[in-house]
């Protein structure tokens, strides 16, 4: 959020989504052999690379018996493209970001070639080897460009992240050794993150992708947590994260050349990402340039998720939870998020607010199917999704809503016009209350949560079933400290 200075400037670009790279069939597969006399020799292995390529990724795989031992590097039609010895199996390379040891940039079309090292082969050896290379382009994403691959955790469950921070690639900031205030590492945002136990994060630094490759070197090391790349981008009119994109997206909307909002959205799901709106509700001036989201032709149906919780911002005019609910009155389906926007990992977790958040607090915790990008993303188009403002490892938020004997879970539409049921089920909240709040106004029946395990239940008549419904939890003093997704009523 608050940039507080001239923000727009950096360009962006690409990475890619979709199945894990074993399932995909490759574009081009060659094969051979490594026998004794390609000891200490170079291989080349060509291929062709068309017109329109936004991304290469190689896997080699070959026989190891015998101690035969293949390196991997590759060329581009003029010039060295990277290397990773015997070190690694696959590579990838696009114009925003490539595997640590490889070099991001354009993709010229022609003949490329992959190069084999072999610094050893027996002399009596053969070792069969297969090279497979798939292509992205714009219509067809084949390969995948998730920084994480295959997912950390592979079962469904609550997992709980932080989905906006900065980092030296825009403007987060932190101590130096010396003392100084200095661009921050992004390891340094990423250890803090670790540091506060989350299971993923977004980096979104403000219209660049030039941290991707950054987190493709760190996603080995911190291996507990998913390291989602994304990007802030930064409009004259609004802020907006994109999670997981592929490529570019201009973000110059309204400026002579640029796009309109629409063209950009459709720039955005073209680039395989989801969109968020980042805190909707600050006010844009010069203290905030551009901050509050002002495109009146915003197309709703095109927006995942609206940041409805930034930093500290809880209550008070320029939250963002009015916004979203507003959205949701006039029929919209948006996720709800919250968000640090950190830009200073030394904030440390037990900062009172006001003031800058922490990472981590507030989180987002996302029911998925495996702690994975496609699963995260997935679970924010599908909405059982809840706000921990306080970034806790333990509170919990689970809603859902029965009706003649249907049920629908936060982000799900049951039938409206019917008689229904509310549970909840919630978790280590013992002494706030709970509320439940129809089309964006609490009902009035408030609940006390009497154990830290608390199964809470509301009833509507069929007279009020019509529109959405959530949950949400407020201490004793009425500060808020769980948001819930809304559970949609159909009123047809
Ligand atoms: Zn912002
Ligand atoms: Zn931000």
């Amino acid at each position: 959020m608050l940039r507080r200075a001239t923000l727009f400037a950096l360009a962006l670009t690409m990475a890619a989504p979709v199945a894990a790279i074993e399932q995909t069939p490759p574009d081009v597969t060659v094969t051979g052999e490594i026998t004794g006399g390609d000891h200490q020799t170079y291989r080349e292995v060509p291929f062709d690379v068309p017109e329109g390529t936004e991304r290469i990724t190689a896997v080699l795989s070959y026989d190891k018996s015998n101690k035969t031992v293949v390196d991997m590097g590759v060329w581009d039609p003029a010039r060295f493209r990277g290397w990773s010895g015997g070190s690694r199996d696959r590579f990838t390379i696009a114009p925003s970001d490539a595997t640590p040891g490889y070099l991001p940039g354009a993709l010229p079309a022609g003949r490329w070639r992959v190069m084999l090292g072999v610094p050893n082969a027996r002399t009596d050896s053969r070792a069969r080897y297969s090279v497979q290379i798939f292509f992205d382009r714009a219509a067809e994403r084949r390969a995948t460009a998730a920084i994480a691959d295959p997912p950390l955790k592979p079962g469904p469950g609550w997992y709980r992240g932080d989905l906006h921070m900065h980092d030296a690639h825009s403007d987060g900031s932190c101590q130096s050794r010396g003392g100084r205030k200095v661009p921050c590492p992004l390891f340094r945002t990423v250890a803090a993150a670790a540091e506060a136990g989350l299971d993923f994060i977004a980096v979104t630094d403000h219209n660049t992708t030039a941290h991707f490759s950054g987190l493709r070197e760190l996603q080995p090391y911190f291996d507990t947590m998913l390291l989602i790349p994304g990007i802030e981008v930064t409009t004259f009119g609004g802020h907006a994260n994109i999670f997981g994109p592929t490529r570019f997206v201009d973000f110059r909307v309204g400026a002579p050349g640029g796009p309109e909002i629409r063209a950009l959205q459709r720039d955005v799901v073209a680039a395989g990402a989801i969109m968020s709106i980042n805190h909707p509700a600050l006010p844009s001036g010069e203290q905030c340039m551009g901050c509050g989201w002002t495109w009146k032709d915003t197309d709703y149906g095109a927006v995942t998720a609206i940041e409805a919780i930034n930093g500290t911002m809880t209550d008070g005019p320029f939250a963002g939870l009015g916004f979203w609910y507003a959205r949701l009155n006039e029929g919209h389906r948006l996720t709800g998020i919250a968000a640090s926007d950190n830009h200073n990992p030394d904030v440390a977790a037990g900062n009172p607010a006001p003031g800058p958040a922490p990472i981590g607090r507030p989180r987002t915790v996302v029911h998925a199917s495996a702690l994975s990008t496609p699963a995260i993303l997935d679970g924010l188009r599908a909405g059982n999704v809840f706000l921990d403002i306080e970034g806790t490892d333990t509170r919990l938020l689970e809603v859902d809503a029965t009706a003649k004997g249907q049920r629908a879970t936060m982000g799900e539409t049951l039938p409206g016009r019917r008689r229904t049921t509310v549970g909840a089920h919630i978790a280590g909240a013992t002494g706030a209350f709970a509320e439940l709040i129809l089309n964006g106004q609490p009902t009035g029946e408030r609940q006390l949560i009497r154990s830290d395990d608390a199964r809470l239940d509301w009833a509507l008549n069929a007279g009020q079933s019509c529109g959405w419904l959530a949950v949400n939890v407020r201490g004793s003093t009425g500060k808020l400290l769980l948001a819930g997704n809304p559970v949609y009523l159909a009123c047809g």
